[in-house]
């Protein structure tokens, strides 16, 4: 199938040379006769695909020298309990921003090992959904961390301001917007993102940790989830997610290659401008989202018939646009349009959605 463009939220698509470079090193990788796939993570080749892919990673966001980045199973779920196992105590506090339902999912699992509190949550401004910032008089600086997720996959929700959280260390959920703009590591504790949507194949979480973090997990934390084993094993104290670590690795390259994250950022925020301004120039499509907290990532959209839902999957389907039915807890439509889609696809589904609304609207 040719011309066929992939808006699913994840696993998404990756970028086309990516996918070609793979294809062409899968049955026989660097020579070896072999796949990267089968061989030993332990071996001085996969070493080798495993560390450059770190300093990649480390030279993409700028990451200082005082944190550390783990390669590890779970996706992003599997951080809203590690964290708390390594971070807090049963007794401790932590705090939660609920801005969507991937920050609330992190609350409900913090429950379960600290007292989780929810100091802020999206509100409504103008008849639209809306981020508030928590005056930082409401943030305990006893409290262990202040989690929050500043691109909410699911809701379309996004804001670019850091929680002012004084000496509370920052646990951020970039599982949907990391790489996708420069970053200022620096100002945060914990940084986790599962990889299927901006950085590779399921399977795979990748964590940035600061180093006065790590070393403090309850004792019933298990090993392959204790930052501290994991740093001292260089993400290898069990067998990784090799191949999700070598294609991440690829796309890494492919990022450095392609002007690294300013240019992505410059990338991400046209075509995010050319989708909504189309979205809010049509009676027949609406977003439920303040500008101010719009998603450069994940665009959801309503028809305003929702009776057009099915036969707008249908076409849209048709014509080679893919996977824009939208969460089952939000309805209508969402557009992911991480760093692998291009803008052609974007222009193609506006183009679509332009002559679905003189069709049926
Ligand atoms: C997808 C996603 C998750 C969950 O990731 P899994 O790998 O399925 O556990 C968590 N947080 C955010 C923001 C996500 O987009």
């Amino acid at each position: 199938m040719n011309n066929v463009y992939n808006f699913s939220a994840g696993p998404a698509m990756l970028p086309a040379e990516v996918m070609a470079q793979a294809q062409s090193e899968f049955l026989n990788w660097r020579d070896s006769g072999c796949s990267v796939m089968e061989v030993s993570h332990r071996g001085k080749a996969f070493i080798e695909v495993a560390a450059t892919a770190e300093q990649d990673l480390r030279d993409l966001l700028g990451v200082p020298d005082n944190y550390k980045v783990l390669f590890a199973h779970g996706g992003g779920r599997g951080q809203f309990a590690s964290v708390p196992l390594n971070i807090s105590s049963e007794s401790d506090t932590s705090l939660h921003l609920v801005t969507g339902s991937w920050s609330k999912g992190a609350v409900t699992e913090a429950q379960k090992y600290n007292h989780a509190k929810v100091i802020g949550e999206t509100t409504e401004k103008d008849g639209l959904r809306f981020v508030p910032k928590p005056a930082p008089d409401t943030i305990d600086q006893s409290a262990a961390y202040l989690h929050f997720c500043p691109n909410e996959t699911v809701d379309g929700i996004a804001y670019d301001w850091l929680p002012n959280s004084g000496d509370v260390p920052l646990v951020a959920d970039m599982s949907s917007c990391i790489l996708s703009q420069p970053l200022d590591v620096s100002r945060h504790g914990i940084i986790y993102a599962g990889a299927q949507k901006n950085i590779g194949p399921s399977g795979l979480s990748v964590l940035i940790v600061r180093d006065d973090l790590i070393g403090k997990a309850r004792k019933e934390t298990p090993s392959i989830f204790n930052y501290e084993l994991m740093a001292k094993h260089d993400s290898m104290y069990n067998t990784p997610p090799t191949f999700s670590w070598y294609l991440a690795g690829l796309v890494f390259k492919w990022l450095k290659g392609n002007g690294g994250l300013d240019a992505m950022a410059q990338r991400n925020k046209e075509k995010a401008a050319l989708l909504y301004s189309a979205i809010d120039s049509s009676d027949f499509y609406s977003n439920p989202v303040h500008p101010e907290n719009r998603s450069r990532m994940n665009v959801p959209f309503h028809l305003a018939d929702d009776s057009l839902n099915g036969l707008f999957l249908e076409e849209s389907a048709d014509a080679g646009l893919l996977a824009l039915k939208g969460h089952r807890s939000v309805g209508g439509m969402r557009a992911s349009i991480y760093n692998a889609m291009p803008i052609e696809g974007v222009v193609a589904l506006v183009e679509f959605m332009q002559q679905f609304e003189k069709k049926h609207g």
